[in-house]
C-alpha cells in the first residue's frame, strides 16, 4: 500500500506585509488548512486522489478569499470568466472548462467533461448545458461578486494593468491541488478566475492540460499558479513531468 499525500496552493503573487494583519493571516491559514484537510480525509479513508483534489479545490472555489469560483477576479468588462482543469494520472484522462461565467464550481464541471464526454475541454453554451444535464450548480453574477476583487479591478483598470490576484491588494489567487492515494495513483486539479482586468475571452494556463495542470502516475502531478501566458508558452506542467520521465 502506498502512503497517501496531498499538497494544495492558494495562488501566486505577493501580499505586502502592510496589507496583512494577524487576523487576516489566520483567516487565510485556516482556509488553507480546511481545504487540505478535506482532501486528506478522503485519502486516509482510502478514497482516490481524483476525489481528493476535486474536493479540496471545490472547497477553495466556495471560499471568497480565493481567486476561483466565488472569489474570482474581474475581467476588463467587469465580468467573471473562470477556467479549471482536472487530470487523472492513472490513465491520463483529463477534463477542462474555460470562460465559465455562471458555473458555481468549475472544477466539478471539468470533471464531468472528463468522465461524461469524449472531449477534454469545453466552453460556451454547451458547457453550461452539460452542467445543467449533470446537476452541476449554476450561480448568478452576484454570487461571484466580492468587494476586494472589485476594488482590485477598479485599481488595475485605472492603471491599465493586468494583475495577478495578489499583486495589488491582499487576497489569495488561483487554487490547485495534487495528490497521491493509497493505490499510488496521482491526480491534479486547478481552478481560477484568471487575472484581474484580463481581456474577456482570454483563456489561461489553468484550463490547459500540460500548461497549468498535469498528472501522470509515472512521474508527478502539477498545478501551476502565476502568469498563465508563461506556463502556456513553456507547456510547463507537462515539461516538469517530462523532465522526471527518465
Ligand atoms: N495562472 C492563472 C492565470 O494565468 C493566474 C494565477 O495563477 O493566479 O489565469
Amino acid at each position: 500500500m502506498n502512503r497517501p499525500a496531498i499538497a494544495i496552493h492558494g495562488g501566486a503573487g505577493t501580499i505586502l506585509k502592510s496589507q496583512m494583519n494577524e487576523e487576516k493571516e489566520l483567516l487565510y491559514r485556516n482556509s488553507l488548512i480546511e481545504a487540505i484537510n478535506i482532501g486528506w480525509r478522503i485519502l486516509i479513508e482510502g478514497g482516490t486522489a481524483l476525489d481528493a483534489v476535486a474536493e479540496s479545490v471545490r472547497n477553495m472555489e466556495d471560499n471568497p478569499l480565493f481567486n476561483a469560483g466565488r472569489g474570482s477576479v474581474f475581467t476588463s468588462d467587469g465580468t467573471h470568466e473562470m477556467d479549471a482543469a482536472i487530470m487523472d494520472g492513472r490513465d491520463l484522462n483529463a477534463g477542462a472548462v474555460a470562460l465559465m461565467c455562471n458555473v458555481k464550481n468549475p472544477i466539478l464541471l471539468a470533471r464531468v467533461v472528463m468522465e461524461n464526454t469524449h472531449h477534454v475541454m469545453l466552453c460556451g453554451d454547451s458547457a453550461v448545458k452539460l452542467a445543467v444535464e449533470n446537476n452541476v450548480d449554476l450561480a448568478d453574477k452576484d454570487y461571484f461578486f466580492t468587494q476586494s476583487r472589485y476594488d482590485q479591478y477598479v485599481n488595475a483598470s485605472a492603471k491599465d494593468k493586468i494583475t495577478l490576484d495578489h499583486s495589488s491588494e491582499g487576497g489569495h489567487g488561483t487554487v490547485g491541488a495534487v495528490a497521491v492515494d493509497k493505490s499510488g495513483h496521482l491526480a491534479a486539479a486547478t481552478s481560477t478566475g484568471g487575472m484581474t482586468n484580463k481581456k474577456p475571452g482570454r483563456i489561461g494556463d489553468s484550463a490547459i492540460i500540460g500548461a497549468g495542470n498535469y498528472a501522470n502516475n509515472k512521474t508527478c502531478a502539477v498545478s501551476c499558479t502565476g502568469q498563465g501566458e508563461y506556463f502556456m508558452r513553456g507547456v510547463t506542467a507537462f515539461d516538469v513531468s517530462a523532465m522526471m520521465d527518465f
